[in-house]
């Protein structure tokens, strides 16, 4: 049976809570998990990443044991989420220029079916090594691979947070779309930059290696908030098991 679990963290510095997560299993081999992370203003952030969290889970929930193909169903499910944000933001003048990143997993079956915007991720823990796999749409992810940064400095960089690609942010946006096989035994970890800029690979390799997925989910959020907590942090764990 597949177990999911999540939770989010304010950190120690920030004055709210921007991300926003959201997670079911449906049944032995169909599950969803979403984690999003919100910008733009005092609250828009919040409004941003609510609206995505909202109408991803409505949607994916409503279709789920359809036989659409799951691209065009993740596809679409973002791009209503982009167009709500878009609008209410046109609508709302405080709310201008809010935004939201997404990552969205879909398990059906042995086949996870991913699509995410901006820098929030999905890993596969597999084997003892975390391994990403989605590619983030930021800056500084263009200067790693462009070779003038590595990964190591992007996690301090000045411009570690602007993203190239976010929901609600332009008429266009249906998200980038990844598959990956599974196998009983994997674990996926959907988080924030909260995580992911606070605590090493090693010390969430360790965590996912050692903890079930009860303690796991507090422990990754305690290394961020050990190693300074600058922002909001969001873990949801995935456990693949009977597929
Ligand atoms: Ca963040």
């Amino acid at each position: 049976m597949m177990k999911v679990n999540g939770a989010t963290h304010i950190g120690l510095v920030r004055e709210s809570n921007q991300d926003a997560f959201f997670y079911d299993v449906k049944d032995k081999d169909s599950a969803i998990a979403i984690v999003c992370d919100g910008m733009g203003g005092a609250n828009g952030g919040n409004v941003a990443s609510a609206i995505a969290v909202k109408t991803l889970k409505e949607r994916l929930e409503e279709s789920t044991g359809e036989n659409g193909k799951p691209e065009y169903l993740l596809a679409s499910v973002m791009a209503a989420a982009n167009v709500e944000i878009y609008d209410t933001a046109q609508s709302r003048p405080e709310l201008d220029g809010m935004g939201t990143t997404v990552v969205a997993v879909l398990i059906r079956g042995s086949v996870a079916y991913v699509s995410h915007v901006g820098d929030s991720r999905l890993y596969l823990f597999r084997d003892g090594s975390l391994q990403a796999v989605t590619r983030d749409h930021s800056v500084v992810q263009e200067m790693i691979e462009k070779g003038q940064i590595t990964e190591e400095q992007a996690k301090t960089h000045p411009r570690k947070h602007f993203i190239t690609r976010a929901l609600g942010v332009s008429h266009d946006e249906n998200g980038e779309f990844d598959t990956l096989d599974l196998q009983n035994g994997d674990r996926l970890l959907l988080c924030t930059d909260g995580l992911t800029n606070m605590a090493d690979r090693q010390v969430v390799e360790n965590i996912l290696t050692d903890s079930s997925i009860e303690d796991a989910v507090p422990a990754l959020i305690q290394a961020a908030l050990d190693r300074g907590g600058t922002d909001n942090v969001t873990v949801v764990l995935v456990d693949i098991d009977g597929i």
